[in-house]
């Protein structure tokens, strides 16, 4: 399938991107990697009459600490987060996400910024952000704000951001030494987009008991889901197999997937739990080591 003509602009700056937004409106979208984008217009699922490529704008991409977070410009691609030393020493979890995505050639042209911008209910960011407490920088017109991840994803394809903002950067809040991170993923055998995945942030206190976590699961709704009955059911708990997995057990509480052609709800949440404890097990055991 071809998409219906548009017309394209290489933006050279935010400014630049951000003017074109005003003047074409709902007219124009904003084209990153491309990997959503292109086959959502290939399919007339999109016709944007104008596309504004970010991809042509200088500092956009890279990792860097900033404070006490990792910030991540938008258009990084998956591939340069799993390859970063900084990320793996860090944030290993980041790194476990971005390498479970598609295939090599969706890493290296597929940025950050659209897989969360494009907020696809399949896709793996979204979920470990939610696990790590991420925030978004979102600049406009009339300038920037930053938004919370728990107020970020609004339903599905759907996120807090307006149509005449651009998404900048992704910061995580570095995790204490206290503390490790996982992501596990099944994915699906045909698309390699996430059926059920789960995130885990488990900080551990001085004693070895749990003194945060924060547990995010995929693949049960609109969007990542908070566990927090699991979360609640860990904190200030000493971290024993029996506990890591009554914990888990409360995975999919609260959530109501649906059926598809390839896992009924019944299943998903069963993976959900499954998929949870694995996260919680190694991101414990990482904060131990
Ligand atoms: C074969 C295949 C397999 C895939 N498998 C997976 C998978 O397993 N897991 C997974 O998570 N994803 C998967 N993807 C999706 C991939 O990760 C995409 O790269 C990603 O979802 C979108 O990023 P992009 O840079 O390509 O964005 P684009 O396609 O360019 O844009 C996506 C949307 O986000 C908007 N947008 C982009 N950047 C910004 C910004 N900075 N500010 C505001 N809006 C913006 C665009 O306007 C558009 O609406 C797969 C894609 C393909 C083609």
């Amino acid at each position: 399938m071809f998409p219906a003509s548009f017309g394209y602009h290489a933006a050279r700056s935010v400014e630049e991107a951000l003017d074109l937004l005003t003047k074409y409106g709902e007219d124009a979208k904003l084209l990153a990697g491309g990997h959503s984008l292109i086959p959502a217009m290939k399919l007339r699922l999109a016709s944007p009459r104008y596309l504004i490529d970010l991809g042509t704008i200088p500092g956009l991409g890279g990792i860097r600490i900033d404070g006490d977070a990792l910030t991540i410009g938008a258009l990084t691609v998956h591939a340069d987060i799993v390859s970063s030393d900084l990320v793996r020493r860090r944030v290993p979890a980041l790194s476990d996400a971005a390498g479970v995505i598609g295939d090599v050639q969706v890493r290296n042209r597929g940025t950050i910024g659209g897989s969360v911008a494009h907020a696809d209910p399949a896709a793996d960011f979204p979920v470990i952000l939610t696990a790590l407490n991420a925030s978004f920088v979102a600049v406009s017109p009339s300038g920037s704000r930053v938004i919370s991840v728990d107020g970020f994803f609004v339903d599905f394809y759907t996120t807090a951001l307006a149509p005449n903002e651009v998404l900048t950067e992704i910061r995580v809040p570095l995790p204490p030494s206290s503390a490790g991170t996982a992501y596990h993923k099944m994915a699906h055998p045909a698309s390699g987009y996430v059926v059920v995945s789960a995130g885990a942030l488990v900080n551990r206190d001085s004693s070895g008991r749990c003194a945060s976590a924060r547990i995010a699961i995929g693949g049960l709704g609109s969007g990542p889901l908070r566990a927090q009955a699991t979360e609640a059911a860990l904190q200030g708990q000493r971290l024993t197999d029996d506990v890591m997995a009554a914990a888990a057990a409360k995975a999919a509480e609260g959530s109501d997937p649906a059926d598809d052609v390839y896992a009924s709800a019944e299943y998903k949440s069963h993976m959900a739990t499954v998929l949870a404890r694995r996260a919680i097990e190694q991101a414990a055991q990482r904060a131990t080591s």
